[in-house]
């Protein structure tokens, strides 16, 4: 008789990704990464539904049917925490909302991954919000790690927070003195640390955070080791902080834009290709930016002001209705009369913008950018000079690394809040966009380098080319 055929068991990976576009985008991408490098690797994701209706289920169908080598399972919902948590600080509300699906986390993995024979659990592979499920991994006997979407200088300054705590360090003022976070080349102003940090629930919820991470077996990094070497440094340098593989920049060159309808690209890339080489500015603010109608005619004016070519992606903000931003039906109900008209030989107003397209396009010549992290690598990819204006999350912290640690950026503003009722005048939109665009040689050539520098780090030789056969070996089991 012969024997019966044995076959080896794939690996099981178990993603947790938060419910939010920018941690989604690059999470899908790392896990296309790892199994295309290694087939052995099987991939779950379970996805939670956001609190609030929110475009990203339109994202995961779409990833679904684009994505069958994947297997995505949907935790159930859970109620959200009260309204005003989310008012009050959104991270410390997304947090209580993620650790709520605790339970479930753990019977899905039991029920649809352990009960697998065709595999065998190898890791859970969590977002930075996601630290309550480092307890699932070691419940399940398998190691936990910390995917995080941000860069290292950020993750930096999180894991000095339980320090800070421990020594008596609470909840900062927007009116502290700047601090030395080790993290960071120079010292920080308190103007342009995160919101949650002056918030008494989203301090202690990323203390919390923070000392999870430091439970993980690993934790990785978007990021490239030449673009943060100083935080890059510091992170392997300290004892307390587990192995950081540095992979970045992962980034969705193919543009699956979560919400995209697709209903202007092609306008948009049209137009583009009429427009001279590096003569545009892109203004766009992330999947939650939006600014109230003073804002946006100051920014108006600003353009028309400057004379230089714009493609100004604008939504309109949230709402009793949404708690999101939407699609602006009538533009010229937000803009200063008559500005659509005058206007329309240099510039053009969207919805969502096909982001990383119009980076990559020889006609956009600068970014004019909220600065979330996937934003910004995408625009270091295609070496895009970056003019800071944050809005919400760590926004802030990255503007001032980008400008004053990288110097890869001009500032617009490094301290600007979404809410914070400030309205950055004409006159200073005007002269940062024409500064970008008909001077910023030393930023231009930085970015241009720092563009270059990043790509090879992904190629054989490179260090995330490197951090990543690491990783991939110690989830393989194959290294320690
Ligand atoms: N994005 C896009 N079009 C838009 C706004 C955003 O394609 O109009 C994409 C952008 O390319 C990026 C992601 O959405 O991949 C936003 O992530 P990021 O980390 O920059 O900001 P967040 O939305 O998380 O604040």
């Amino acid at each position: 008789m012969a024997p019966a055929e044995t076959t080896t068991p794939k690996k099981a990976l178990v993603f947790v990704p938060a419910p939010g576009i920018g941690h989604l985008v690059s999470v899908m991408e790392l896990a296309k990464r790892l199994l295309e490098r290694d087939d052995s690797f099987s991939i779950t994701m379970l996805l939670m539904s956001p609190p609030f209706a929110h475009d990203v289920t339109t994202y995961v169908e779409k990833l679904s049917a684009s994505h069958p080598e994947f297997q995505f399972l949907g935790l159930p919902s859970v109620p959200p925490p009260p309204l005003e948590d989310v008012i009050a600080c959104p991270e410390h509300f997304v947090s209580i909302f993620i650790a709520d699906h605790k339970n479930h986390v753990k019977d899905m993995i039991v029920n649809h991954v352990l009960s697998n024979k065709s595999v065998k659990l190898a890791g859970l592979i969590l977002d930075l919000f996601c630290t309550p499920f480092v307890d699932v991994a070691k419940d399940l006997g398998v190691p936990p790690y910390i995917f995080f979407a941000s860069g290292a200088a950020f993750l930096g300054s999180m894991l000095y927070l339980p320090d800070r705590f421990d020594n008596g360090g609470v909840t900062y003022k927007p009116t502290d003195p700047d601090s030395m976070i080790p993290s960071y080349i120079n010292p920080v102003p308190s103007t342009v640390l995160p919101s949650l940090l002056f918030h008494d629930g989203g301090y202690s919820t990323f203390v919390s955070h923070a000392r999870k991470f430091k439970e993980a077996k690993g934790i990785i990094v978007n990021t490239f080791a030449e673009l943060e070497s100083h935080a890059v440094s510091y992170l392997n340098g300290e004892a307390s902080v587990p192995q950081v593989y540095t992979v970045g920049p992962v980034v969705d060159l193919k543009g699956n834009s979560p919400v995209a309808d697709g209903s202007q690209r092609e306008e948009i890339m049209n137009w583009l290709d009429a427009q001279p080489e590096k003569s545009v500015v892109f203004l766009c603010f992330g999947s939650q930016g939006s600014f109230g109608v003073p804002q946006l005619k100051e920014i108006a004016l600003g353009l028309e002001q400057s004379g230089q070519r714009f493609l100004w992606s604008i939504r309109r903000p949230p709402s009793q209705e949404s708690l999101n931003p939407g699609e602006v039906n009538d533009y010229s109900e937000l803009l200063p009369e008559g500005f659509l008209g005058r206007t329309k030989n240099v510039g053009f107003i969207c919805g969502w913008a096909p982001q990383v397209e119009v980076l990559g396009h020889k006609a956009t010549g600068a970014f004019v950018s909220h600065c979330g992290w996937n934003s910004i690598l995408e625009s270091t990819w295609y070496g895009v000079p970056v003019v800071t204006w944050p809005l919400y999350g760590e926004q802030q912290i990255n503007a001032f690394q980008l400008v004053k640690d990288a110097g890869v950026a001009i500032e617009i503003k490094m301290d600007y809040r979404k809410d914070g009722g400030e309205v950055v005048t004409a006159d200073k939109v005007a002269k940062a966009v024409t500064d970008v665009i008909e001077g910023g040689g030393e930023v231009k050539s930085k970015v241009k380098a720092m563009s270059e520098t990043g790509r090879k780090a992904l190629l054989k030789g490179g260090s995330s080319y490197a951090a990543f056969e690491t990783l991939v070996g110690v989830l393989s089991g194959n290294k320690a």
